[in-house]
């Protein structure tokens, strides 16, 4: 029985022994000389290549979670203070409406994942019929350790609306408009923030997007764009009654953004996300943000829900658009978890492989 046990106990050690080996020759580390040295080598073996650690790391449910605090649904705490995310009507969150207060949220938000001298606060100016106003864009650099000037940009608007009913200063909870799409871009630096990569990843959360697209076209007016080599802009990624799996991917005609819209296709192939994606080129919207980077020449698509696409001219038959679209109904209960949480997972896949994992 003993000498038994003693064998079993020399196997492990043998096995243990071994597997260490193969690490330490997996990750090219040199000899071990010190303890130090065994630390390191741990923490090669449990780091995840970045395509799996998004994989791995991410659920619907933790998607789902930063859609309900955006959309008032749960309580959020702001400077040590609870409050609800009623509305994100622009005219509302930069006039101190209290339950309007997105911005300081998402500012505390980004500042768990990376240091005070990665974001920028970018105030702008919308003036309508009656008087101006100070709008602010929210932007994140995650620098490239390569070619910091090359950017690939993550775009999403934050800023809600509703028409025709209600009062949208005090209840806009715009959970599939757009908290959706920014709640992949918390996502994206939830599990992004501390992984190194060739190009600059810029993650940007625009406001005024309802009212003309103005956030969009103030950062481009504010801020150098030759170097962005690439724009995923996410907008209204929730919403699928027919479970169909339908995502549209609106490229437009120029071929570098169809370029990105072809590796937005295959990621979701070569990942099986349980998505169909259909591909716009003529008949693609200008409905959103990215408009205004196509409109500069820069590469850009656009990544919906099956919303605008009526003509169903690729793989999906008819469009499938949310019946709660600008209304107070926007809320968590008409959002499909696990359909929005495989786009987010297909958009952030894709953001790694346009910036590449340095
Ligand atoms: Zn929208």
């Amino acid at each position: 029985m003993k000498i038994k046990r003693k064998q079993f106990l020399l196997r492990v050690i043998l096995s243990i022994w071994l597997f260490l080996l193969a690490v330490q020759v997996s990750c090219n580390i040199p000899t071990i000389r010190n303890p130090r040295d065994w630390v390191q080598m741990v923490q090669y073996s449990i780091h995840l290549p970045v395509d799996q650690k998004v994989l791995q790391q991410s659920s619907p449910q933790q998607w789902l979670d930063w859609i309900e605090k955006l959309s008032g649904e749960k309580p959020v705490m702001i400077e040590g203070q609870e409050t609800f995310l009623r509305s994100r009507y622009s005219y509302a969150m930069f006039l101190d409406y209290p339950e309007a207060q997105a911005m300081p949220y998402l500012v505390e938000q980004v500042l768990q994942y990376v240091k005070p001298e990665q974001i920028e606060i970018d105030p702008y100016t919308y003036t309508d019929a009656e008087k101006s106003y100070t709008w602010q864009n929210l932007i994140v650099r995650l620098p490239g350790k390569l070619v910091p000037e090359e950017k690939i940009l993550l775009t999403a608007h934050f800023d809600s609306i509703v028409v025709r009913e209600g009062n949208a200063l005090v209840l806009a909870p715009g959970a599939d408009d757009n908290a959706s799409g920014t709640a992949v871009l918390l996502e994206a630096l939830r599990l992004l923030s501390d992984e190194s990569f060739e190009k600059t990843i810029e993650i940007v959360f625009f406001s005024g997007e309802e009212i003309n697209l103005q956030g969009s076209r103030a950062y481009l007016q504010d801020h150098d764009f030759q170097n962005i080599k690439g724009v995923i802009n996410v907008d209204m990624i929730g919403y699928d009654s027919d479970n169909d799996g339908c995502v549209e991917i609106h490229a437009g005609t120029d071929p570098e953004s169809q370029q990105i819209a072809l590796l937005l296709q295959t990621t979701i192939t070569n990942y099986q996300l349980q998505l169909q994606p259909e591909m716009l080129y003529e008949n693609a919207t200008n409905r959103s943000d990215h408009a205004s980077f196509w409109a500069q020449q820069i590469p850009a698509i656009l990544v919906s829900e099956n919303f605008f696409d009526q003509q169903g001219s690729g793989v999906c038959p008819t469009n499938d658009p949310n019946p709660y679209y600008h209304q107070t109904g926007d809320t968590v209960a008409n959002i499909n978890s696990h359909y929005g949480h495989q786009i987010s997972q297909a958009v952030i896949l894709t953001i790694v492989q346009l910036a590449v994992p340095y």
